[in-house]
Formats: C-alpha cells, sequence, structure tokens
C-alpha cells in the first residue's frame, strides 16, 4: 500500500492508460485526487478522463471501468457523430467529393476567371491556375452553407417558436471538431462541412442544438424532446458517422 501511494506521487498528474473490452481497446487518462468516489467523464473529444481516490489500487479501478465500458463506448460513438473525419484529399481532376450527400467529381478546367459551379455530376473549377483548387472548392462549399443553412433552419426554428425559444443568431463557423454547437447565450454554429451531408444529416444537427435551448445537457429529457422533433434522428446520426468517416 505504502508503495503504491509513491508511486502515485512519482506519477502526479495525469497518466496514460488502457483497458480490454472484447475486442475494444479503450484509452483513458487516470489522475489521483482527493475524493472518495471514482469518476468517469467522456469528453466531446471522446478522451475518457478518470479521477480516482488516492487510496484506490489499479486492480479496483480497472475492475469499475470494466463495468462502465458500455457506457464509455457509447458517449464515445455519441460524440463521434460530431466529429468531421477529413480524409486527405488531393483536389485534382476526376476525384471524388459530396455535396449535399450526393458525390462529384471535380473537373478543373483553366480559365482567366476563376469560379466553381456544379454541372450535371461534375463540381467545375474554373481558375488561372490549378493550385488554387483547394482553396476555390473550400471557399465554394463554405459560401453555398451559407445559402443552405438558414433556408433548412428557418422551418425548424418556426416549429420550436411553439416552445417559446428561438436561437439568437446562425453562424457558420469552420470547427475541427464538432457538427455544430449551440452557445449558453442561444447561438447556434454550424460547421460549413456539413454541407458535404444529406439534407436529413444537416437537419438533425441542427434540430440536435435548438434542442440544447430547452435542455443543455444530453439528458433523457434531451432525448425525448429530439425524438419528438425528430423521431428518426437515429437514422441520420448514423448517416452522418458513415458517409464522413
Ligand atoms: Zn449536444
Amino acid at each position: 500500500m505504502e508503495l503504491l501511494k509513491r508511486e502515485k506521487e512519482v506519477y502526479a498528474g495525469k497518466i496514460n492508460c488502457q483497458i480490454q473490452f472484447g475486442s475494444k481497446v479503450i484509452d483513458y487518462r487516470l489522475e489521483f485526487s482527493d475524493r472518495k468516489t471514482l469518476g468517469i467523464t467522456v469528453t466531446p473529444n471522446m478522451e475518457v478522463l478518470v479521477k480516482a481516490p488516492l487510496s484506490s489500487g489499479m486492480e479496483k479501478i480497472q475492475e469499475k471501468l470494466r463495468k462502465k465500458a458500455p457506457w464509455i463506448l457509447k458517449q464515445q460513438q455519441y460524440f463521434s457523430a460530431f466529429h468531421p473525419k477529413t480524409t486527405e484529399r488531393k483536389y485534382v481532376s476526376g476525384e471524388t467529393h459530396l455535396y449535399m450527400g450526393r458525390q462529384y467529381r471535380l473537373k478543373i478546367i483553366e480559365d482567366s476567371k476563376a469560379g466553381v459551379k456544379l454541372k450535371g455530376q461534375w463540381i467545375e473549377v474554373h481558375t488561372p491556375n490549378a493550385d488554387q483548387t483547394k482553396k476555390l472548392v473550400i471557399g465554394w462549399y463554405v459560401s453555398r452553407a451559407k445559402q443552405k443553412f438558414p433556408a433548412l433552419s428557418e422551418p425548424i426554428i418556426e416549429r420550436f417558436k411553439k416552445y417559446n425559444v428561438a436561437p439568437s443568431g446562425l453562424h457558420i463557423r469552420e470547427m475541427a471538431t464538432r457538427w455544430g454547437s449551440c452557445t449558453s447565450k442561444g447561438k447556434i454554429i454550424l460547421n460549413p462541412e456539413l454541407i458535404k451531408a444529406p439534407r436529413g444529416c444537416i437537419e438533425y444537427v441542427i434540430t440536435h442544438e435548438l434542442c440544447h435551448l430547452i435542455h443543455h445537457e444530453h439528458n433523457r429529457k434531451f432525448y425525448e424532446l429530439q425524438s419528438r422533433e425528430m423521431p428518426d434522428w437515429e437514422k441520420w446520426k448514423g448517416k452522418l458517422e458513415r458517409l464522413l468517416a
């Protein structure tokens, strides 16, 4: 026991650990502190933080974590829906890119006037310099998002008026780790990357964030409201996870 305590002092701060649960490995960061019970948190970045009482042994911690593993995995899976996982893109002619859930192929056309437009199955990129393709395509996605998201949000915001809530603003901003967020002041922020997903997925994220105007936490009441406002939300959440994985 004495030795264990000393070890803990040596590892002051956080220790990186893992447990095996079935075929899954769960990485977690362990911190010992002056507390009575074991606390487990899954952050929106899908990190698992474990706070343990100073007196607890590793075996007991692992045992408890294994019991909680289904819950941890469920939390991580939930947050993964809000993580755009971008695959490396080269922005060359013929490469497939998504827009509103459909696949298009890039066609780079040398042109003195720069611009991007949808034409049949193609995303046509007119540019005097092929090096500019990436910048032009990303800019095009953002401009499409700025046009589509307010239009898609409008009827949903209208529906939420029966709860006497409305967002204080709708913003489109690139976020590394999330599809959407709702600030404590009721501002809704959407990731322009969402424009790559089907309409239902975009509506799901908007509905999810609007539900946060009423319930801040992801508790039972939150999910009840979300299911009431979008009965098939799980289908769209799943699509979002698969499509942009
Ligand atoms: Zn949420």
